[in-house]
């Protein structure tokens, strides 16, 4: 096996490590991101062969092609478990076509209904297949918890993943009162036998500082190694393993394109993806550059602008700016984690560059790219940044003149595709179902402005109940299995925790005392 190896973009690591330690590491040592030290580079021709097998082999290709390291046999069944019937679509990711140049890339036919279950159905499989190969070669002789914090859509995603996966428990906290209806059900009644779900007195914030802060306790992390071989990780979106899933399925959406006659072989398309922490558009990105025929990727931004702010200036700035809260949630977020990534490979992978970059904004709440980097940012990218009042009016005109619902997510990116696109056919990253955010779509649908009060007898149904309300004044009635059954599903999490770390830390112990 012609191994591919994964170097840091920070240039801290002594040696570049596969695939396998990539995973199971997440995070580089030293605080930098892993990349495979070689991209491989596919013809039109084997992109568009991609549509004449199932998802999951298309998704095992692409993964050969990245020589990981683990064998072929292990890499195709991992991918047909992670690809099959959890999905409620055997395309796994259908393409909904609104006009000639408008197409839908829809994510979120997955277990939790949103666009996490792409890769957070493959990851934990990976992980667990990484951290077993690991120890059999006497690499490693602990198992793993998963400590995640979450504001309602990760947490679920990942516990749907790493449910009953050999060698890692998972647990989730989210913040008690600050979750839907929906969110919190579909958290509560997770099955496996592995996985435990908090609620945290405080909100997102304070669950994230409180993880953090475990993360960083070394004598409790020092007490799980050595009392019961345990590690903490938390399988974020840094971890690479979360990434290429995603990198998967724009390559395979050319090839689909292609052969249902919407695209020519070759003609190139734009892509326009919702990002907050710029992952899922990272990979839009790595699909480019492995062959894939995308000529512009267009940044949509929700009022947290700082990506739109970025493309458009080459200057990342956080220093003054206030966190919002929109309808828009997953997309909330201040510092873009995979920003890094993108920025290490526009400079011909100059890690120090990026180690002053990320020193300044640790410093500064700011940095500023070269010249001769941004020149290079704008040849692939444009940005647009989206209102809550705009997002609303795009689910109303969708509906209006397609007869389709998109969520609010996915009506960031439909906006700004509008407003960015220029000849070639653009398509657009959907990444949660519409009944994720019944709440938003009904005000959208209903002219109510963002955070206005829903009439009383709306806001008192359960999000199931409205789901069925807006199905049924919409006449598109499709709502998934697991998002229409919640009401009626037993109720297993309860438990109500503060967020000091101790608080956490005391959890933790007597769900690892459970087995
Ligand atoms: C996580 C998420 C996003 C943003 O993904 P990035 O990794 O920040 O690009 C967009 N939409 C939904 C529904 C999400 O859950």
């Amino acid at each position: 096996m012609n191994q591919n190896r994964y170097i840091d973009t920070r240039g801290l690591c002594d040696a570049p490590v596969p695939f396998t330690e990539a995973v199971v590491n997440g995070l580089a040592d030293g605080g930098g991101l892993y990349v495979p030290e070689n991209l491989p580079r596919f013809s039109l021709g084997e992109i568009t062969a991609l549509a004449d097998v199932p998802y999951a082999q298309r998704a095992a290709r692409i993964y050969q092609a990245f020589d990981i390291d683990l064998d072929p046999e292990t890499i195709e069944n991992l991918m047909t478990q992670a690809y099959g019937e959890n999905f409620d679509d055997e395309d796994i990711c259908p393409i909904t076509t609104l006009d000639a140049n408008t197409h839908v890339l829809e994510l979120w036919h997955g277990p939790t209904s949103a666009f996490k279950d792409m890769a957070l159905q493959c990851l934990p499989r990976f992980f667990s297949a990484s951290a077993a190969a690991l120890k059999e070669q006497g690499k490693l002789d602990n198992d793993f918890l998963i400590l995640v914090a979450t504001s309602g859509d990760t947490g679920k995603a990942a516990l749907e993943g790493f449910k009953d996966q050999e060698g890692v428990r998972i647990s989730v906290m989210y913040p008690h009162g600050g979750v839907s209806d929906i969110q919190f059900k579909q958290m509560a009644t997770q099955s496996g036998g592995n996985v435990m779900v908090w609620a945290v007195r405080g909100n997102f914030d304070d669950c994230q500082t409180g993880a953090k802060a475990v993360f960083g306790d070394r004598e409790f992390n020092e007490a799980l190694a050595s009392e019961r071989k345990i590690a903490l990780s938390s399988a974020n979106s840094i971890n690479w393993g979360r990434l290429l899933p995603q990198v998967v399925y724009y390559v395979s959406s050319y090839a689909m394109l292609v052969r249902e006659g919407k695209v020519a072989p070759g003609q190139p398309i734009d892509v326009c993806v919702p990002t907050g922490n710029f992952g899922n558009i990272l990979a839009a990105w790595y699909a480019k550059q492995v062959g894939t025929p995308i000529d512009m990727l267009l940044c949509a931004s929700n009022e947290n602008r700082v990506l739109a702010d970025f493309i458009s200036t080459g200057t990342y700035d956080i220093s003054h700016r206030e966190f919002m809260l929109t309808p828009s949630p997953s997309m909330d977020i201040l510092v873009s984690s995979n920003l890094e990534r993108q920025l290490f490979e526009l400079t011909g992978r100059n890690g120090d560059a990026i180690r002053s970059w990320m020193d300044d904004l640790r410093e500064r709440r700011a940095f500023r790219i070269d010249e001769e980097t941004f020149a290079k940012l704008r040849n692939h990218f444009t940005a647009d940044s989206i209102d809550s009042a705009a997002c609303f009016a795009a689910i109303k005109n969708v509906f209006e003149h397609h007869n389709y619902l998109i969520d609010p997510h996915t009506a960031v990116a439909y906006q700004a595709a509008e407003n960015l696109r220029g000849e070639n056919p653009v398509l657009i990253a959907s990444t949660a179902h519409w009944a994720k955010f019944g709440e938003n779509v009904y005000r959208a649908l209903h002219g109510i402005e963002p955070g206005g009060a829903l009439p009383d007898e709306v806001s008192a149904l359960s999000g199931c109940k409205l789901n069925e309300l807006i199905a049924k004044e919409t006449g598109i009635d499709h709502i998934p299995a697991n998002l229409a059954n919640l009401d009626e599903t037993e109720i297993r999490f309860t438990d109500i925790i503060d967020s000091a770390p101790a608080d956490i830390e005391q959890a933790i112990t007597e769900f690892l005392d459970q087995r």
